[in-house]
């Protein structure tokens, strides 16, 4: 672990080893090219996400969005053809999974899942200690783990029966929903990327998980960085976005404020759609940028 002490902040000191969230986190993601089997789905994708920024990232289904968080993890089903991601300055693509986790990224997939025999405490007590930094064979102490496990279920407002239940096994959509958040929030991610974590779920419990992404985000001091993905824009209303994008056709076609999400609950995707097939007549007509795989409509 690198220990350049200008970039930290709020030491954190519960583990073995000292973890601070850094204030430079940054996730880059550029120009990313990527296939399932044969089928090219990324086609293009740039996007980067800074600590403290909470990033939504919209579009309908089948364009690519899934895709990309399972590059991120580092799925081995999806190949990287082009494009580079940095996680705070390195080579992300270049690390296994569990690394990716260790350094505090955090992804929750849409269809989680579940882990027969095992219980949510003793995968969670396993999930904290490694990224903490602890030995496989000395895991945190169940003293420490109850402690931290406790105040979080509480925080969120979880029913702590989970704890003792199989991961997932048998969990409606709501619970499983419930569980990724509090195993992300005692991971204390600095990047966390949700996919879809509100769909299948209704208003009260889109709020829950609203309510505990917005708590783990002041309980980091503002510092968390998020990419929420989702395509229904319903829980923008609850969780603030810094910036909106919209993803078309494996590539991000517009992005901008808050606002964008509205706009796009107004016209729809097939709005967007319209407004894309358009510019990427014009551009193509132009004989520039669609073949680079960068095709924007800027909002005017
Ligand atoms: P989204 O999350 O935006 O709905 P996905 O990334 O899940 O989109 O899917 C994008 C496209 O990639 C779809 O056409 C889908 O069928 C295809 N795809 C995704 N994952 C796989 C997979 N594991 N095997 C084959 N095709 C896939
Ligand atoms: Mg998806």
């Amino acid at each position: 672990m690198s220990n350049s002490v200008q970039n930290y902040s709020r030491p954190h000191v519960t583990g073995k080893v000292e973890r601070r969230i850094r204030l430079d986190t940054e996730l880059v993601i550029k120009d990313l090219v990527a296939q399932v089997e044969d089928k090219v789905i990324l086609k293009g994708a740039s996007l980067t996400v800074r600590s403290g920024e909470i990033h939504a990232l919209m579009g309908p289904n089948g364009s690519g969005k899934s895709t990309l968080a399972n590059v991120l993890m580092g799925n081995p089903f999806y190949q990287v053809v082009k494009g580079e991601v940095l996680y705070k300055g390195e080579d992300l693509l270049a690390m296994a999974p569990d690394e990716r986790a260790r350094k505090g990224l955090f992804i929750a997939f849409q269809y989680p899942v579940s882990i027969p025999g095992v219980t949510m405490a003793s995968f969670l007590r396993t999930a904290v200690s490694a990224r903490r930094g602890y030995d496989k064979d000395a895991l945190m102490s169940l003293a420490e783990f109850q402690k931290l496990v406790r105040a979080k279920v509480e925080e969120l407002q979880v029913d702590p029966a989970v704890l003792g239940r199989y991961v997932n096994e048998g969990f409606s959509g709501g619970e499983k929903k419930r569980a990724e958040i509090l195993q992300m929030a005692v991971l204390e991610p600095e990047i966390a990327i949700m996919d879809e974590t509100d769909s299948g779920l209704d208003v009260d419990a889109v709020k829950i998980v609203a309510a505990g992404v917005n708590r783990m985000y002041e309980s980091s001091g503002r510092k968390m960085g998020a990419l929420v993905i989702t395509h229904y824009p319903r829980i923008l209303k609850y969780i603030k976005p810094t910036r909106v994008h919209v993803m078309f056709d494996g590539r991000i076609v517009t992005s901008g404020e808050a606002e964008l999400a509205e706009e796009l609950d107004q016209i729809g995707y097939d709005g967007i759609r319209a407004q894309y097939e358009q510019v990427a007549a014009e551009v193509a007509g132009e004989g520039e940028v669609r073949s680079a795989g960068k095709v924007f409509w800027v909002k005017h």
